[in-house]
Order: C-alpha cells, then structure tokens, then sequence
C-alpha cells in the first residue's frame, strides 16, 4: 500500500525546485509515519539539488533536517507513539551488520550500499556497489521538504518538548555535524577552540562548544561577523588578518573548519596547539595542499568528520534541550526556497532557512 506525498523536487541540476506529487510506502512493521512540521535548509541541499557532487538522482526531493509529528506506526513499533514529536536526520537506515554499524557510528556504513540517506538514496548505488546489488531495494529517497515521511523506528529522534520545534530542525544535521567530531576529539571545559566559517554550522559549533565550556575564537570574512560572534560570547577574527593568526600561534587544541567549499588549511595549522587537530567538516572534496613541516614538529593533525550517529543526534538535541541552545534560524514558507537557495550560495547566511511545511499544505489544499 502506498501513500500519496507531496514534496518540492530539482528535476535536473539546472532546474528550480517546483511541487512534485509522488508515493510513498506505508509504514511497515518497524516504521513511523511523520507528518512534517517544519524541515530545515542545509547547504547540501542545495549542492545535491544541483548536482555539485555528480551523484545526483534525478527527481531530487532535498531535506534531512525534519521535525514532525508521528502520524501513524507500524505494528511493531515500540519507540514512538502516535503524536510523538520526532526528528529525522541525514540517514533513514544502515546495512546493520558492519563493523561501525555495530559500533553505533552508521554513518560510516561499511555495507554494500553503505547508509540510506534520507533524500538521493543509498551512499553506494547498485551501479557502484561490489556485486551490483541495492539492499535496500531503492534508488532513491525522498527527503523532508515533503508533506509526509516513512522512516524505520530506531532512525528516529525524540524532540525534547523544552526546544522551540523549527529551531530543532537544524540540530538534526548542521548541530550533529559539529558536535560529533567535538565529541570524538574529546573537546572539554577550559579547550581552546577555533571556528572557520560562519554560516549554519559555524554558529552551531559555536554555541555547542561554549556550552561544553570551551574558549571560541571565530575565524570569518567580514567585520559585521566579528560583532556577530563577540555577541555569542566568541572572540572574532579576520581570516585575513595574518598579524592576527601569528599572534594566535599554537593557541587552539582543536579547530573545526564548516567552510562548504575548498579551502587551506595552512595558515591554520600554526595556530594549533602540539597534539592539535584541523578537522574539516564542510568541503567533500580536494582541499589544498598544505606544509607537512608544521604539522610534524608539533604532531599536529589534519581530519575530517562525516555528520554524527544517531546516538550522538540524540545526545546533541537532549544536549541542546539542557542547555538551551538553538540555532538561529529564519522560518519560510517553502514557496520561497529558490529564493533562499540563492542566498545560501552567496554564503552570505548566518542563520539557518527553516521551511514551515504547513504552508505545503496550505497549497495542496488550494489544488
Ligand atoms: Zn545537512
Ligand atoms: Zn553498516
């Protein structure tokens, strides 16, 4: 059985996103259906949308940043309940049988197909999986810029009642992003920490790393950034400003780039601590090369960090709950997402878009 959606699609890379009607499966036995409340706008949306990584599967249905209402359960459903307020992130399932999925860190999915995304499908397409199998039986997902989900039960979060509903959206991806590799790098009270870029997930890291009771220094573009970060309690500083970086030589025990595009991450190096570690978050693709010197004679160390488990979605929305940060963010009606697409790419956002879904409904009760 089948259940009509309605959702906004790119039906090519060069295409606005426009209303598409399509059909979900029902809720099987271990799924919930969410009726979407409110889905966040995440600058992977809009480079998937477009096609930036060539893995695009056209009609393309952007959002893993969903907050809803569980509408209805399957019949072996235990987790959630009918009327729940619950959270989907980037993955709706995992191969459940591979080393990190038993690990509880699906993100890194070692299976054939490795993890279902909530929009494009599974991260390894039949086409580039090992024997040519899909496991998961579909080639594509549709994500939550949609009227309803089906997602499996134990990839569902619970939305603590204390966090305003749309500014949780944003947790589900941009607050897990940065607070994984916080969490994996053991970042604690009194660290010094540096930020590079501050959009999304820039202001996320920051409001999470303060609250663990760290010291933030922003690292930004612009003056008006720089009065934004001191606001939230943040030192800031020009990206630019070389006299600035050499006085903040080996300062940070950990710095966190969010910056979405290629990006160096030499004149940064130096300002890490000994033992010190970059992690890059935001660019999924070559980066320049940088000065191995730096990075032997103070064993520093360069990383990356891919989203969070779903355990550690948990723990940043309780986390978040607990101390109550959220994300800034700007609610629009989802007729307005091209537009909004459009000042993401400028780079030029320091909130978070959140789409309010009932202005979805709103158009399909006018059809
Ligand atoms: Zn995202
Ligand atoms: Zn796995």
């Amino acid at each position: 059985m089948t259940i009509k959606a309605l959702g906004y699609a790119a039906q090519h890379s060069f295409s606005r996103l426009k209303p598409m009607e399509f059909e979900r499966e029902e809720a099987g036995a271990h799924e919930v259906q969410i009726d979407v409340l409110y889905c966040g706008v995440c600058h992977s949306d809009v480079h998937q949308a477009e096609n930036d990584w060539a893995n695009t599967v056209y009609p393309c249905v952007p959002g893993h940043e969903v907050v809803g209402r569980v509408a209805a359960v399957g019949a072996g459903v235990t987790l959630h309940k009918v009327g729940d307020l619950v959270g989907v992130g980037c993955m709706i399932d995992s191969c459940r049988s591979c080393e990190p999925c038993h690990a509880h860190e699906e993100q890194y999915c070692e299976g054939p197909n490795s993890w279902l995304a909530t929009y494009n499908g599974p991260m390894v397409p039949a086409a580039k999986a090992p024997d040519g199998r899909n496991m998961y039986g579909r080639d594509n997902t549709y994500g939550g810029y949609s009227n309803v989900v089906v997602v499996k039960e134990d990839f569902v979060l619970k939305i603590p009642a204390s966090l305003p509903i749309e500014a949780a959206a944003p947790i589900l991806c941009a607050g897990v992003t940065t607070f994984s590799p916080m969490k994996h790098w053991g970042v604690k009270a009194g660290d010094k920490i540096g930020v590079l870029g501050f959009g999304g997930l820039g202001e996320m890291a920051l409001k999470i790393a303060r609250a663990l009771g760290a010291e933030v220094t922003m690292f930004t573009t612009t003056e008006e950034k720089i009065a934004e970060a001191t606001k939230l309690g943040a030192k800031g500083v020009l990206e630019s400003d070389t006299e600035a970086l050499k006085s903040l030589a080996r300062t940070f025990d950990f710095i966190l780039s969010t910056v979405p595009e290629k990006h160096k991450a030499d004149p940064f190096i130096p300002t890490l601590k000994r033992n010190g570690t970059f992690v890059a978050v935001g660019e999924l693709g070559p980066m320049p090369g940088y000065n191995n010197q730096e990075v032997i004679m103070h064993r520093r160390s360069l990383a990356g960090s891919l989203i969070g488990s779903i355990a550690e979605t948990q723990e940043i929305l309780d986390f978040c709950a607990k101390h109550q940060i959220a994300p800034d963010v700007e609610v629009i009606p989802i007729q307005d997402i091209n537009k909004a697409y459009k000042k993401v790419k400028s780079g030029d956002v320091r909130f978070r878009y959140v789409i309010d879904m009932a202005s979805l409904k709103q158009e399909m009760a006018e059809a």
